[in-house]
């Protein structure tokens, strides 16, 4: 069948997507990049933001107008949303056939044939208390086939799954489930492959990646161990992991980071607020002085280290006070730049259920632009500093924005994007042919998102 898969939400997702397209080729059907021509559209849902989850419902709104004048697609909802609203989905779209959560995506093949023969099914994780299966967790990953991978340089490799901390904004551990760490020698099998099939740069993921922490038969892996077993893969030039959370993020890490040469010093580790008020009422689990603490050991450790942040504004209950205090820790840790989000409570959460949203929108965008302003401050400071530097670069390709000429005195170039190893977007001039090579360049001048330079000879 020709299959249509939209992605919506965070890079575990696309991820998500990734590998059940691997499945469904491997399975024989076909993915086409535009829904009208298909025979089954999947969307892959996210259900952290409300604006993402509107999205799918105007998506399948589409569906059913559709579905009334033309030809019955098979129409799966994936995901979040869909472990978050299960069969309520099929209630209110007669359209939708599947409804499949996040750890059941292994099963789409059948879904989809079931589907086919007008059998569709609702497949939900299990409750949080009833413990997934470890084959189950395992075999999306393992099937994928790493000719399929998007990218011929990079690839994300998923080191485990859920989430243990319960903020209480969040609904990822509800619907993703408790932490469930990968085996290593799993991961170091699927590091190995996209290795050797040409990818240089391995993004290992997690929802809080630095607390992997594989037990089985007295045998204890944490992230630095993972981080030690996977550094010395032949091939392997480039090792990063997203997204970092404060607590547990041990000095053990920080020291791989330090001694592993291929071992990015990049941590994007989120404090979403400068307020000890807010982070309690937020159950992130530390506290502001807590956190500069982590700052102050990630930079004593790993002195090139290269932070980045996420915030949040208009918390329930957040006061100006509250609002200066994250703007102080922006500029207090230097960050090369930060997501910065506007509150919204999502059903399901605790912060939903027991706290007012009480900070008006009109003071929710404020305190949004006004986080905005300082981190662009600190960003173009953090860049200005590299600039007359030679930084190796992972090129990526024609810059997307291709408006402004990386250097003079090469026109007639293509400008190119790459990614240094701290996370620097560099745009500068050269030929197409350096798509996935590693080139350096020196860096001639900045703004707050981007480094500007040209090839070093
Ligand atoms: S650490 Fe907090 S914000 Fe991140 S996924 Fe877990 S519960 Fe959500």
């Amino acid at each position: 069948m020709k299959v249509y898969l939209e992605t919506f939400g965070c890079q575990m997702n696309r991820l998500d997507s990734e590998l059940v397209a691997s499945v469904l080729v491997q399975a024989g059907h076909e993915m086409v990049r535009d829904g009208r021509g298909a025979d089954v559209v999947l969307y892959n849902t996210c259900s952290v933001r409300e604006h993402a989850e509107e999205k799918v419902h105007s998506r399948l709104g589409e569906q059913m107008h559709r579905g009334g004048r033309g030809r019955r697609m098979i129409v799966g909802v994936l995901g979040c949303m869909a472990q978050r609203l299960g069969d309520d989905l099929r209630k209110r779209y007669a359209c939708v056939d599947i409804v499949c959560g996040p750890g059941r995506l292994h099963e789409l093949g059948d879904l989809i044939a079931e589907a086919g023969a007008g059998q569709g099914r609702v497949a939900l994780d299990p409750r949080r208390g009833e413990r997934k299966s470890g084959a189950d967790i395992e075999s999306l990953d393992s099937a994928r086939d790493a000719d399929l991978v998007p990218s011929a340089s990079q690839a994300y490799v998923r080191v485990m799954r859920g989430c243990d901390k319960f903020c209480s904004y969040c609904i990822v551990p509800f619907v993703r489930g408790p932490e469930t760490s990968r085996r290593p020698e799993d991961v170091a099998a699927e590091v190995r492959r996209l290795v050797d099939t040409g990818r240089s740069e391995i993004t290992l993921l997690g929802q809080t990646v630095n607390s992997y922490n594989f037990s089985d038969g007295g045998r204890t892996v944490r992230f630095g161990d993972l981080l030690g077993m996977l550094s010395p893969i032949g091939g392997l030039r480039r090792l990063r992991f997203v997204t970092s959370h404060p607590v547990g993020f041990d000095d053990d890490i920080l020291q791989a980071m330090r001694d592993l040469p291929n071992v990015c010093e990049y941590i994007h580790c989120p404090p979403q607020s400068g307020s000890d008020r807010v982070l309690g009422a937020m159950n992130r689990g530390y506290t502001r002085s807590e956190y500069d603490d982590f700052i102050a050991r990630a930079r004593a450790i790993v002195p090139s280290v290269v932070l980045a942040g996420d915030f949040i504004v208009g918390f329930p209950g957040e006061t100006e006070e509250d609002h200066s205090a994250s703007a102080e820790l922006i500029r207090r840790s230097g960050f090369k730049n930060s997501f910065i989000f506007k509150y919204s409570p999502r059903d399901g959460t605790t912060a939903a259920r027991r706290l007012a949203d009480d900070v008006p929108l009109d003071v929710k965008k404020r305190r949004n632009n006004e986080l905005l302003a300082v981190q662009a401050e600190v960003s173009l400071a953090h860049h200005r500093a590299m600039i007359g530097r030679t930084v190796e670069v992972l090129v990526e390709g024609p810059s997307p924005r291709a408006n402004r000429q990386a250097s003079p005195a090469t026109k007639d170039k293509t400008q190119l994007i790459g990614r240094s190893r701290w996370d620097h977007i560099v745009v500068f001039d050269g030929p197409d042919s350096l798509a996935g090579t590693y080139a350096d360049v020196s860096v001639y001048d900045a703004t707050s998102l981007t480094l500007f330079g040209r090839r070093a000879r």
